[in-house]
């Protein structure tokens, strides 16, 4: 079947309206068999193909919702389709156009190096019970260490619930692989700095003593965001000089200088319905990934809408119209995601807390 597999370098002499076309000719063969998901982040010609568009919490419940369809093309980084996967039907397949988008920062917590961190934190305070709680943004493997220690996956749109939920049931957090979600997290729940450790997973104990342990409710994962720690509190002032009347909003994944410099902070879908509320004429300025600010100000030309400097994610870029259509033209034989089902079992435990957690 090799032999016969199609690959983007076969459609690069062909213009990008004839792709569209032929995509759109599987969609209309498969119908609802197909699910197109898009994540925000993704490029506008791959946006306006998609079944739904959504951030990685909405299209994860959109996968878990369409049992219906065979075949899931999950147009996002890696850990989306992972789980997507997960919450999917077993007979359905799930699919990453360009198996090379992953994301940085879930790489950024190994299952190893969790592992090593939870036995000194565990040892450190025996008396305490310690809830793990993933980002969204993280491996398989970590969201079922989550599951399997009685922890949760959380987003940016529910991660004070899940903290909450967390503090319910222990008296500590580990929460992974973001350290400025989670501070931010922390702080708009108003946890005294002292309280908050930060694990360092390349430094002997974390870098922490045994007394920063104890101390801490909540240790965080030395991880980030590239596209988001991008920006600086100068972007926030000339903006504000630029445009006096603005408001500036920003997404959690950015550093926490940054979050109190902006007016008001929040998930992905927080933004585009910030956006989609704005009184006519308002201007907005907006800290996160480049390819959503310039959608969102094509859809609202009654707006003034300006990123508070240009970031893109390289991953998310990955993905364009042939490798949808490669996927397409060779559906069930490339890019299918797999995840062994002792994992997803963990994982699953994990994911469907989350979606429990509002
Ligand atoms: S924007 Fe940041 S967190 Fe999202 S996929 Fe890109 S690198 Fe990962």
């Amino acid at each position: 079947m090799s032999g016969t597999l199609k690959k983007a370098s076969n459609y690069i002499d062909i213009p990008d309206e004839e792709i569209i076309e032929k995509i759109k000719e599987h969609k209309e063969r498969l119908k609802e068999k197909l699910l197109i998901l898009g994540h925000h982040y993704q490029r506008l010609e791959n946006v306006k193909l998609a079944d739904y568009l959504g951030d990685s919490y909405e299209l994860s419940k959109r996968a878990s919702e369409h049992a219906e369809c065979d075949f899931i093309l999950f147009c996002g980084v890696h850990f989306m389709a992972e789980s997507a996967r997960i919450l999917a039907q077993a007979n359905q397949r799930v699919f990453l156009p360009n198996m090379a988008a992953g994301c940085p920062m879930a790489d950024m917590a190994s299952l190893p190096e969790v592992e090593e961190a939870w036995d000194v934190v565990s040892t450190a305070v025996p008396n305490e019970t310690i809830i793990p709680i993933t980002y969204m943004n993280s491996d398989a493997r970590i969201k079922a260490f989550c599951g399997r220690h009685g922890g949760l996956v959380c987003t940016s749109s529910n991660a004070q619930s899940a903290f909450k939920w967390a503090f319910e049931r222990g008296q500590k957090i580990f929460f992974f692989p973001d350290e400025h979600l989670g501070r931010n997290t922390a702080n708009a729940m108003s946890i005294p700095r002292d309280a908050i450790a930060l694990w360092d997973p390349k430094e002997e104990m974390g870098c922490l003593s045994k007394q920063e342990i104890e101390r801490a409710r909540i240790v965080l994962w030395s991880g980030s965001c590239h596209v988001h720690t991008f920006f600086q509190k100068e972007h926030v002032e000339l903006a504000r000089k630029q445009y006096p009347d603005c408001t500036v909003v920003v997404h959690p994944e950015c550093p926490e200088q940054i979050v109190k410099a902006a007016d008001c902070n929040g998930s992905t879908s927080y933004i585009v319905k910030l956006v989609e509320a704005a009184a006519p004429g308002s201007t907005i300025v907006i800290g996160t990934e480049i390819n959503l600010i310039q959608r969102l100000a094509l859809d609202h030309p009654e707006l003034t809408i300006v990123p508070l400097a240009r970031s893109l994610c390289p991953n998310m870029y990955k993905t364009s119209i042939r490798d949808i259509l490669v996927c397409l033209d060779n559906l069930g034989e490339v890019d299918e995601i797999i995840v062994p089902d002792e994992v997803a079992a963990d994982a699953k435990l994990a994911l469907d807390r989350m979606l429990m957690v509002q």
